[in-house]
């Protein structure tokens, strides 16, 4: 205990002292034995090795939306909380348990987006594009949060990118948005196959929904707590649950297209022709309905070939959402989009030989002995970045070996040794890393070599 003196400001003075030492014997403490924080569940990082897959995912996906015409939309990942629960609908998992809810700010709750097409409709009718000419073809990337439990490819963070067609029914669009996702996974060496169904409209699903619960009542002690829960309010979440128990009882449950009204008909079986024509191969799975309360008429997903539907593994979705709009405040519009999932498609990359070499991260090591050989790599490393090659040097490092091992590290093709002798000639030593076969070379030369050994020329 500290000794306390009378007066009122000494004892204050000591007391001050003493909780100041004592504050700082805490921190020492704390600093010892503390541990270091860990990465949240469900989360994950994308580490340097990981990124150049990610950059090539990105610059397809930018390059695939501007060859069909999408223009590049972004929106804020705090949305409104009713944004969600007006749009994918109140009884489902996402908006019951799975949003991050973030402080309410002037009394309007605010969650971190779980998806991102309700955004993209808010923003449609926010900003007028009601009145551009229609369809308008809007595509995004970015992040979205969903507190589910994580497992292998289901993350808490994830990534997805999408396309949407706003203010077109026609049934090509449908088609051509599952062209554009095949095409996509095609060019990044995914074989895809396409799951697709037709869930109807506000006309004839009531229809299908009295069917199906009426099948769904005579299993009723097989089926899972929630489904039960569930069954009269959304009978299609029986269809699109994931318990294991719940998975044979979809084998005898009513088919949907059976139900759908005449213009439900028609718009499917076009969207299945244009297919047929477009030779794009798919199955007709009559348990898919997709999570969400906003989807209607065509529903589809992509699975990576050899991958079951049902499984976590789908690379994405999408559908017709021809009342969202609507929903949403606006004025009818019909519209249809789909949305893919960024780390899946990242995870099949890695397996693929076509992205082996991209995990090099630098083309050109530059590597020096000795303190004149310093300022000379620095030149010829600047001199090598100016062409847009990438280049990397460690200059720290005295030792080649050393160096020549972070060359390896890195993936570099080439690395450029400069010594003692080289900064005497004027001359580089080029290093093949995969061979070993060295070769030297004038100083003011080495960079149109190098484009050359590249194939840049
Ligand atoms: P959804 O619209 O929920 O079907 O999501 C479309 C795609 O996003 C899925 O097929 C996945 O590839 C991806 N996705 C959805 N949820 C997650 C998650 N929790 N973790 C990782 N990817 C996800």
């Amino acid at each position: 205990m500290p000794k306390i003196f009378k007066t009122q400001s000494g004892a204050v003075a000591i007391h001050k002292k003493h909780d100041a030492a004592r504050a700082q014997q805490e921190e020492t403490q704390e600093k010892k034995h503390s541990r270091t924080p860990e990465l949240p569940r469900g989360m994950k990082d994308i580490l340097p090795h990981e990124a150049p897959l990610w950059d090539i995912l990105y610059a397809r996906v930018a390059g695939t939306a501007r060859s069909y015409g999408f223009e590049k939309i972004e929106t804020p990942v705090v949305e409104e909380s009713a944004l969600f629960a007006r749009s994918i609908g109140k009884d489902t998992d996402i908006v019951e348990k799975e949003m991050y809810a973030i402080a309410e700010t002037e009394g309007v709750k605010l969650v971190l987006r779980p998806e991102n097409t309700a955004s993209i409709v808010r923003a449609y009718i926010n900003h007028g594009m009601l009145n551009l000419p229609q369809p308008v073809k809007l595509w995004y990337w970015g992040q979205m949060f969903r507190h589910e439990r994580p497992q292998s490819g289901r993350y808490r963070q994830f990534h997805q990118f999408g396309f949407e067609v706003l203010g077109d029914e026609s049934p090509i669009v449908d088609a051509e948005l599952i062209l554009i996702a095949y095409n996509m996974y095609r060019d990044i060496g995914i074989d895809a196959s396409i799951q697709i169904n037709s869930i109807g409209c506000g006309q004839c699903r009531p229809l299908y929904h009295q069917a199906l619960v009426a099948y769904y009542r005579t299993v009723r002690h097989e089926m899972c707590e929630n489904c039960r829960k569930r069954l009269s309010k959304n009978s299609l979440r029986a269809l699109d649950c994931k318990e294991p128990q719940c998975q044979p009882l979809k084998k005898d449950a009513p088919h949907c297209v059976d139900y759908l009204c005449e213009p439900c008909k028609e718009h499917f079986m076009s969207v299945l022709e244009y297919l047929d024509e477009l030779d794009l191969p798919y199955f007709l799975n009559h348990a898919l309905v997709r999570g969400l309360d906003y989807y209607n008429r065509t529903v589809f997903e992509l699975y990576a070939s050899g991958e079951e539907e049902g499984s976590q593994t789908a690379l994405g979705g999408g559908g017709r959402y021809d009342g969202l709009v609507e929903i949403l405040g606006g004025r009818p519009t019909p519209a249809c989009g789909f949305a893919q999932g960024c780390e899946r498609a990242v995870a099949k990359m890695k397996d693929n030989e076509m992205f082996k070499s991209h995990a090099r991260t630098v083309d050109i090591f530059v590597a020096q002995l000795g303190n004149q050989a310093k300022s000379k790599a620095l030149k010829l490393f600047e001199e090598v970045r100016a062409t847009g090659i990438t280049v990397a040097h460690n200059l720290g490092k005295n030792g080649l070996r050393p160096q020549l091992e972070i060359a390896n590290k890195l993936g570099a093709r080439y690395s450029l040794v400069i010594g003692q002798k080289e900064v005497q000639d004027e001359t580089v030593i080029i290093r093949d890393m995969e061979s070993g076969a060295q070769e030297v070379i004038g100083f003011n030369k080495t960079v149109r070599d190098l484009k050359k050994k590249l194939g840049l020329s």
